[in-house]
């Protein structure tokens, strides 16, 4: 793929701007697993819970939450394009996209880790039960307090997307489609819950080494869908016409030899 120029000196940029470009993907404190060994607890890191979505030893069965905030629904495109990805690499013999829910607006321009977490205790109304394993989208009407990211993995089910940076991604000449930047965004961000990249405790081991370190949790190869530029908001427009980007042979490596397909 030819790069463009601009996205060149944007790389460049960034890279000498950030040091380290871990943004999208957030660690609490990893409390464990608090309530004892049988019940299974959603405030782990993300990775965590790898082996969970992606082989079928615990659950068959996955069943996914979203809550929007007003005027942020997400693209039904899009969330068919996440539900074919999930259906392709995960072991499960159903994955449901439940009705996305509005919850009100939060009010604020921008919106910490934290903030998300409890927003997702005041909203989240599935969870993990019997051969069930239940994942967790909010789409906040804000941006990220931290970076200008699309989208963070914050706990070991939950992910959390900023509708303020895909209008971003989405605005000016030759930017991407909300179907394009939504259905990229979503993906990277379970990748990440699904241990990408080499992500500790996850058991999704890099096959080959092909982990980005200088970005943390990312793949190296800049077509794939875990390459760091695919969740930011400004170096999206990497894309070509209606594509939506892919994990690469080292990614699917990873996840196949975790339980994945
Ligand atoms: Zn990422
Ligand atoms: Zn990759």
């Amino acid at each position: 793929m030819k790069l463009s120029k601009q996205f060149v000196i944007y790389c460049t940029f960034i890279l000498t701007l950030i040091f380290a470009t871990v943004s999208c993907f957030e660690n609490p404190s990893d409390p464990g697993n608090e309530n004892g060994e049988d019940e299974f607890s959603h405030t782990r890191n993300p990775g965590i819970s790898a082996n969970a979505f992606l082989s079928d030893s615990d659950f068959t069965e996955l069943v996914i939450e979203i809550d929007y905030m007003p005027n942020y629904p997400p693209n039904e495109r899009a969330l068919d394009s996440l539900q074919a990805f999930l259906e392709q690499r995960l072991n499960k013999t159903s994955v449901t996209i439940l009705e996305p829910t509005e919850i009100p607006s939060g009010d604020q321009n921008a919106y910490t880790a934290n903030q998300v977490r409890d927003l997702e205790s005041q909203h989240r109304d599935q969870f993990s039960e019997g051969e069930t394993l239940t994942a967790y989208m909010i789409i906040l009407d804000g941006r990220y307090s931290q970076s200008n990211v699309l989208g963070i993995a914050y706990y070991n089910t939950s992910n959390a997307f900023f509708g303020v940076a895909y209008d971003d991604a989405t605005s000016g000449f030759g930017a991407p489609s909300r179907y394009q930047v939504e259905s990229t965004s979503f993906r990277h961000e379970f990748g990440h819950l699904f241990g990408l990249v080499n992500i500790d405790g996850s058991g999704t081991d890099m096959q080959t080494d092909h982990q980005d370190e200088e970005n943390g949790h990312h793949c190296d190869n800049e077509n794939c869908l875990m390459y760091y530029a695919m969740e930011r908001s400004d170096l999206i427009s990497q894309f070509f016409d209606e594509s939506v980007a892919e994990l690469d042979a080292n990614c699917i490596a990873d996840l196949q030899a975790n339980g994945g397909k």
